[in-house]
């Protein structure tokens, strides 16, 4: 190589570039950097940066020039590493809020230049939580995965599909024709989630609900958009999933009313506004009184009486149902131990929220109540939801064991209404079947709602559980009920929900 220029050796367009900035140092005698990015012999991409330096003899004259090079590869890779967190998500390879935002306000320049409109879309996976609960975060984290590219593929390549965080994904749909062409849009998206995942081997359900806010009906700014579209997705979300809703301004005045029980929910404890109502069950053959299921009521000193409907949802979401709960059993708990302690055997049954055995702290709270009131356990059943052992099933299993071991009943509250899956009932350490309500104000009329009826208890026959018929209302539904095997009764024909002192469990009158 010696004696030749780099041009002449290895000659090529790269040392042409090179030679020409060592001509330009030496015509200059400052120094200067030359960076380069070339493909190794393994075809990598191998990244440079030289240090030309200017070397003089004693008159100054500039002779030669120092080159020092170095491999700054790693750097470079770091930097469009750094360059890719900060705007895509790593999870999904999605854009990430941060890009999306960018997008969303330069959408929105662009669309009021041209008189245009567009849409936001936000979509939140309906049962993610239940899938990185039960199948661990790796699953959960290829659902989100899965679920990215299912989203991508069903929309525009110049639209942008992001992940805002969680199981929350967001679209921008710049230039759409109407606000009516994004229910096309959204269609495609929930028949793309309808079909099963693959997850773990195994084929796993979950399904999406989607909100949508366009501009500029809905919000001429970013934020407005987002805050609209996420309201819409709630309401979608609260209809029962799998489905979508545009933003409307119905939705506001829902999310103020939803803020103002909230805000008036948080004290309702130590206001002491909330009571216990006590609804008699008895056996249907001679309406003796054996116990009673505790229903919660709130007096709001800012709405009057408030039924459970309209803030035990908003309770649950907000986590103040942990609170709430841990209050109601206290309370029954007392009115159990008052009413056992005058000699008179009487069950109270305590409803337990999905969000309490999340909480992680149920069985301690349970504990706490019992000592603080002196009841016992076998005093007690406690009620819950069928959803509950299909969410978490596992978990859920230890704490009713543990719960089951300490002594309490446990009951299945609305039997029949859930996703039924009858394994549970073998698995499960559960006493009680409660016959929904709705079965039982129908099965006079329905025949296949008699049967339904007659095979629930002859299943919980079979299974050795005890059977509560939920909303008696008639002598006949009793007649009915105790013929086909179910003795105990709840409902109007034996007493409404009441206050702990009307009820009168001493003489056993209903
Ligand atoms: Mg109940």
């Amino acid at each position: 190589m010696l004696g030749t220029t780099p041009t002449e050796f290895p000659g090529g367009e790269w040392e042409q570039r090179y030679e020409e900035a060592l001509r330009g140092v030496l015509a200059s005698g400052a120094a200067t950097d030359f960076s380069s990015s070339r493909h190794d012999t393994g075809g990598r991409i191998v990244h440079r940066l030289i240090r030309l330096t200017p070397e003089r003899d004693r008159s100054g004259m500039v002779t030669s020039v120092l080159a020092v090079g170095r491999d700054i590869t790693e750097l470079m890779e770091q930097r469009e590493k750094i360059h890719s967190l900060a705007f895509f998500d790593f999870v999904t390879g999605l854009a990430n809020r941060a890009l999306f935002n960018d997008r969303l306000a330069q959408s929105i320049t662009d669309a009021r230049w041209h008189a245009t409109q567009l849409g936001v879309l936000l979509l939140d996976l309906d049962r993610f939580k239940a899938v990185n609960d039960t199948l661990g975060h790796n699953v959960g984290d290829a659902l989100l995965r899965e679920a990215g590219a299912r989203l991508s593929r069903c929309v525009r390549d110049y639209d942008t599909v992001a992940r805002l965080g969680g199981d929350e994904f967001a679209v921008l749909l710049p230039e759409i024709r109407d606000a009516q062409s994004l229910s096309g849009v959204a269609d495609k998206i929930l028949v793309a989630f309808a079909e099963p995942f693959l997850l773990d081997g195994r084929e796993v359900a979950v399904g999406a609900s989607i909100g949508i806010a366009v501009y500029p009906n809905d919000s001429e700014d970013a934020d407005g958009l987002l805050k609209f579209a996420d309201l819409a997705m709630y309401a979608a979300k609260h209809a029962g999933g799998q489905g979508f809703r545009y933003y409307t301004a119905e939705f506001t005045i829902q999310a103020h009313e939803r803020l103002r029980i909230e805000t008036e929910l948080r004290h309702a404890v130590e206001r002491r506004e909330l009571e216990l109502y006590f609804q008699p069950k008895v056996t249907m053959t001679d309406g003796r009184l054996i116990g009673s299921e505790a229903l919660l009521r709130w007096k709001s000193s800012a709405f009057g009486m408030v039924m459970p409907d309209r803030f035990i949802g908003i309770a649950e979401d907000t986590g103040l149902i942990v609170d709430i709960g841990a209050w109601v059993l206290r309370e029954a708990c007392a009115a159990a131990r008052a009413w056992n302690a005058a000699g008179v055997p009487h069950k109270v049954a305590v409803n337990l929220s999905p969000r309490q055995f999340a909480d992680g702290s149920l069985e301690e709270r349970i504990a706490e109540a019992l000592s603080a009131t002196g009841c016992r356990p076998e005093w007690i059943e406690l009620e819950i939801t069928e959803s509950l052992l299909l969410e978490n099933a596992e978990r859920v299993r230890g704490t009713l064991e543990a719960l089951r071991a300490m002594g309490f009943s446990i009951a299945i509250d609305d039997f029949g209404t859930g996703y039924s899956a009858l394994s549970y009932l073998t698995n499960l350490p559960i006493d009680v079947l409660k016959i929904d309500r709705s079965f039982v104000k129908d099965m006079m009329s329905y025949a296949s709602k008699a049967e339904l009826v007659r095979t629930i208890i002859a299943m919980a026959n079979s299974l050795s559980m005890h059977l509560v018929a939920e909303g008696v209302e008639t002598e006949e539904q009793a007649r009915f009920l105790l013929d086909n095997g179910c003795v105990v009764g709840q409902g109007y024909l034996y007493g409404k929900p009441m206050p702990k002192h009307e009820l009168r469990v001493d003489t056993g009158d209903a």
